[in-house]
């Protein structure tokens, strides 16, 4: 055992030792960027199950990412091996999830509920909105939604908040109204809206003690990352299960003092205040557990100083901190590569070039990353990054999952595990078209609540209403495939389940069939989708369909499961917090988009922001780009942008500066100079006087016409001409079909790896 502890103790600092080791009831780790409070917990966890103080079960870490928490549990386990299985290492919402599949029967809802995204939760507060006619006092989908989740964070339920509000107003009382009507809707339906995971499973812990002295008897350690980005909805639940259970009269219940919680964080990176975090929670996390130990750490493990040098400086700005010292042992390395790009895609194709010379001198896609401020910003990139047959993956925030035709397919998926979720139900009610339209949608919700029957019911029902008999006979047929459909799930497989659904419906048949030929790419999305339930059958031999749904809602609204081996990753700022990587490129640090243009008006808007950007910077290891654009493409047209002020925080000696060649008056080696609202000049190229439209400054460079060489033949020895390179000589062509790639020497832009589909090349 003690050899087993040395390893696990082995090349630890006395701080991180003593953080790893600490044995009490309530234990906060704060420090700065890279000092190891992650690898800490991870250690603190292996070191539990080693010597056996805890069984994997007893054991409940919070990550702030599944890609974190499927990391932990991997390291966990290859310190401590078989020993880690069972043990709860999850986001906050996926441990509600789980709690609230088993417990939710105590409150009115089925473990099959249903998990809406921000989507579904906007389409059916515009329902309701419209319904009420609250339209015209100007409430919108997006508004709303929005004041309902801050709400929600703050654990406010519509009875809590209209007891203080002014119902005199027009507005409150309309608001109450529609909270009303929206949580009503929830509960009919069966379904939870994501901030509802957390805060239900708070109510249900306070409504029902012998519910929440389950959790409090089986945790016996709590562990918490990223403390600082915790809402109050957060914070009380883990104060809910590391309370100690209440006694229960017939004292059945064995009492423990209640889990020891370990939190790990760094005010310094709290970037989540607009969801509700509330930094206060870690600073007053002593007054919160009287006699909590807390352990600081200074040496970082991750940055080369200069890049450690820029972050603390820029971060050095913010007021109302304690100043902390991080130090490395790693050296200065090498300098921070600034670029002023004349545009987006120039700034893009900055990247690209950069990247691939990182490639060839041997650093691996997978250790590179691109940030930026807001999704916009991807277009250029992902535009740059295709032409230059570059591996890339976004993360976070699957797009794919928001696709109409996936959201229709999912539809009938939900409406079979969840047969209440009428929402689900009205999505593919006409979809494939059956000939249902609204007035026989209001017709069947109207039947239904006149009979107290559920849509589902009314659906069975459909008959009685006295409806044309082709109406009647589709309502009837889609009611017996869901039925079908209900059928299957009981032998088991969901893949089966998907595939009967979405073919017997006619929803694929429909796509193959139209002359839009965007359909077809759709068909395809729903083949992709059926092969998702494929491999999750893989992963999980006993997974059951509400698995399966909970891992696609979790998956879809937070971030990316799949491995990103190979390629380079790209994601904003925010899914960067806890990610490590060799090199990393910050785009777009420009006023308006670093601060955001939006944060000018909140209070505190630009410290956060400040924190982002450090939150950035402590991202890399070795190499930290920063590049902004001259112009910049945003809301539709083009716009001068300006350096961001944060650019003049970091020590100008730590950036060596580089410049756009196509530019006018390029210096080079210049910091874009100080902010000035007024300024039309940057760095002697007059920007009143040139035309911004990035079509005439960057000729051929990007056009919208979708392009498709597909049918070019191309071998080695070709001679081609690329629009922005010129001519050059094929090399040799690798790949097949629609990923065909071709090597190419250009005879003055070097070489270059085109995707042979789309690149702007012809043979010559
Ligand atoms: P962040 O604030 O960004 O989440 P963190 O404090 O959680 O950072 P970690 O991610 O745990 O920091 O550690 C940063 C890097 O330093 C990791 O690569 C980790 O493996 C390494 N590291 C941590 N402690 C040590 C140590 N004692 N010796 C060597 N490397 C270490
Ligand atoms: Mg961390």
């Amino acid at each position: 055992q003690e050899r087993s502890e040395s390893r696990l103790l082995a090349g630890l600092n006395p701080q991180q030792r003593e953080a790893v080791l600490y044995r009490g009831q309530a234990l906060l780790i704060v420090a700065g960027a890279g000092s190891g409070k992650t690898s800490v917990l991870t250690r603190r966890i292996a070191s539990l199950l080693e010597n056996r103080e805890a069984w994997p079960s007893q054991i409940l870490a919070i990550t702030f990412t599944n890609k974190a928490a499927a990391e932990m549990r991997e390291r966990v386990g290859a310190l401590v091996g078989q020993a880690s299985e069972g043990m709860w290492i999850s986001t906050f919402h996926s441990a509600c999830v789980r709690i609230l599949r088993r417990e939710a029967e105590n409150f009115g809802f089925t473990k099959n509920f249903t998990i809406y995204d921000s989507s579904d939760s906007r389409v059916l507060i515009k329902r309701i909105i419209k319904e009420q006619g609250a339209d015209v006092l100007g409430f919108t989908p997006g508004n709303v939604s929005a004041k309902i989740s801050k709400l929600k964070n703050e654990l406010a339920d519509v009875d809590s908040y209209a007891r203080n509000a002014n119902m005199d107003d027009p507005n409150e009382a309309a608001f109450v109204q529609i909270f009303r009507a929206y949580t009503r809707a929830l509960t009919a339906a069966n379904a939870f809206d994501f901030d509802d995971l957390i805060g239900q499973t708070v109510y249900l812990f306070r409504a029902f003690p012998h519910v929440a002295a389950t959790y409090q008897n089986r945790f016996k350690h709590v562990l918490v990352d990223e403390y600082q980005d915790t809402n109050h909805a957060q914070y009380s639940l883990i104060r809910e299960l590391t309370r100690p259970p209440a006694l229960d009269d017939n004292a059945l219940i064995t009492t423990s003092p209640g889990a020891s919680l370990t939190v790990v964080g760094d005010s310094d990176q709290s970037i989540y205040a607009f969801r509700g975090a509330d930094i206060r929670n870690i600073v007053e996390f002593e007054r919160d557990f009287p006699g909590a130990k807390v352990i600081l750490l200074e040496q970082n493990y991750r940055s080369t100083q200069n890049i450690l040098t820029a972050a603390n400086s820029v971060i050095a700005n913010n007021f109302d901190r304690k100043d902390k010292k991080l130090w490395t042992a790693v050296g200065d390395g090498e300098k921070i590569v600034g670029y002023t790009g004349y545009s987006g895609h120039d700034e893009a194709q900055f990247v690209a070039d950069e990247i691939e010379k990182l490639h060839s001198a041997g650093t691996p896609y997978s250790s590179i990353a691109v940030f930026y401020r807001t999704n916009a910003q991807t277009r250029a990139l992902e535009e740059i990054f295709i032409r230059s047959a570059l591996p890339y993956r976004i993360m976070g925030g699957t797009k794919f999952y928001e696709r109409a035709e996936i959201k229709d397919a999912m539809g009938y998926l939900v409406s079979v595990a969840n047969p209440q979720d009428t929402l689900a139900l009205r999505r593919i009610l006409n979809t494939p078209k059956r000939g249902i339209g609204p007035a026989t949608e209001t017709a069947l919700f109207r039947f239904a609540e006149d009979n107290g029957l559920s849509f589902r019911d009314a659906m069975r029902e459909a008959a009685a209403l006295g409806l044309g008999p082709k109406v009647t006979n589709a309502i009837l047929s889609l009611s017996a495939l869901l039925d079908e459909g209900a059928a299957l799930v009981a032998e088991g497989k969901v893949s089966e389940v998907m595939s009967t659904l979405v073919t017997k419906s006619g929803l694929v048949e429909s796509l193959r069939r139209s002359h839009d030929p965007q359909d077809e790419a759709r068909a395809e999305n729903i083949e992709e989708l059926i092969a998702v339930t494929k491999e999750f059958e893989r992963n999980n031999p006993d997974g059951e369909l509400v698995d399966f749904l909970t891992e696609v809602s979790l998956v879809a609204a937070a971030d990316d499961l799949d491995d990103s081996s190979g390629t380079v990753s790209l994601m904003t700022l925010h899914t960067a917090k806890g990610l490590e990587y060799d090199a990393v490129f910050l785009t777009g640090i420009e006023e308006d988009l670093l601060p955001h243009r939006m944060s000018a008006s909140e209070p505190g808007g630009p410290a956060e922001e400040r924190r982002l950007f450090y939150v950035g910077i402590t991202r890399a290891k070795k190499r930290l780009f920063l590049s902004l654009a001259m112009t910049r493409a945003q809301y539709g047209e083009t716009a001068v942008a300006m350096p961001s002020r944060y650019l003049q925080e970091i020590p100008a000696e730590l950036i060596e500066w580089r410049q756009s060649p196509g530019m006018a008056n390029s210096r080079g080696g210049t910091q874009p100079r100080a902010l000035n609202a007024n300024r039309t000049k940057w760095n002697g190229t007059d920007l009143a006087t040139k035309p911004l439209t990035e079509k005439r400054d960057w000729p051929n460079r990007i056009t919208n016409q979708v392009r498709d060489n597909g049918a070019l033949e191309l071998a080695a020895g070709d001679r081609i001409r690329h629009s922005d390179f010129g001519d050059g000589r094929v090399q040799t062509v690798t790949g097949e079909g629609a990923k065909r790639i071709a090597h190419v020497q250009f005879e003055s832009a070097g070489f270059k790896k085109l995707l042979i589909k789309i690149a702007p090349i012809e043979k010559l």
